[in-house]
């Protein structure tokens, strides 16, 4: 006899809302199921809520951002591509701790969106300035950055939030260690009030929670049910309390 987990389908990308190019893409990748955050954060990204993810590394979170991103950004494009002179402006800024965590998620949204026209920048310091110029002044519709060399590159008025639709805090506990706190307020300030904006982090310390208290639409809650659990322990994860690992209220927005 089928136990009531064993009947109940399974979630396919496909349920998701996610457009046949990202879906085909996925095929080819050799995802067959979202993993929980997907499946809780991709229609909540995609109605262009803002999200609040209590996940970390090794959960598909990247996936889970990077994929309705990518596909809000192409559906702006297609509307905007009668038009003589399309806007290539960044609509989509990732902000995350360190260069090495930048390089993954700009191979992510390459990789994700192989079959679209979006165009992406990835801009960390310890590198030539230069270089990173370049792209951007060609015009990019997302762009994963250090808060560091980001602020560097606004102080040079080479580029521009105005036309930010949508901000990733990822890794944002991290982001609270390393102290770069005061640098994405800053940041947070210069784009528009309209943003969505989504937070990642894999722990919810005090600051975080009044962060998203006060940049986001909706007050913090996880929307997924039961945070995964971490493959090993950090000392600040197992200092958190069962009532931050397990929010009382459930979806947000
Ligand atoms: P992340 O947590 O974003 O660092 O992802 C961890 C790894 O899981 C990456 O190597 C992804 O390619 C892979 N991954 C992400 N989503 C899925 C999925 N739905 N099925 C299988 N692998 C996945």
């Amino acid at each position: 006899m089928l136990t009531p987990s064993q009947t109940k389908p399974q979630t396919v990308f496909a349920d998701l809302g996610l457009s046949s190019p990202i879906l085909k893409k996925l095929e080819r990748q050799g995802y067959e199921h979202p993993t929980p955050i997907q499946a809780g954060a991709i229609p909540l990204i995609l109605a262009g809520k803002d999200v609040v993810g209590l996940a970390q590394t090794g959960t598909g979170k990247t996936a889970a951002f990077t994929l309705p991103l990518l596909q809000r950004v192409q559906e702006a494009l297609d509307r905007d591509s009668g038009h003589e002179n399309i806007k290539r402006a960044i609509r989509v800024l990732i902000l995350t701790p360190t260069r090495e965590l930048a390089a993954q998620i700009d191979k992510a949204v390459r990789n994700y969106g192989e079959n679209l026209t979006t165009r992406s920048a990835c801009v960390v310091g310890g590198v030539n300035m230069k270089r990173q110029i370049k792209p951007l002044k060609q015009g990019v519709d997302l762009l994963v950055a250090t808060p560091g060399r980001l602020e560097d590159l606004l102080g040079q008025k080479i580029i521009t939030l105005d036309w930010i639709e949508t901000v990733v805090l990822d890794e944002a506990d991290q982001m609270l260690d390393i102290g770069f706190m005061p640098a994405i307020k800053r940041i947070l300030a210069l784009t528009p009030k309209a943003r969505q904006t989504l937070l990642f982090s894999a722990t919810m310390p005090r600051q975080i929670r009044e962060l998203a208290n006060k940049y986001m639409k909706a007050r913090w809650k996880s929307p997924f049910p039961r945070p995964p659990k971490p493959l090993t322990m950090s000392p600040k994860a197992s200092c958190l309390s069962p009532s931050l690992t397990r929010p009382r209220r459930p979806l947000l927005c």
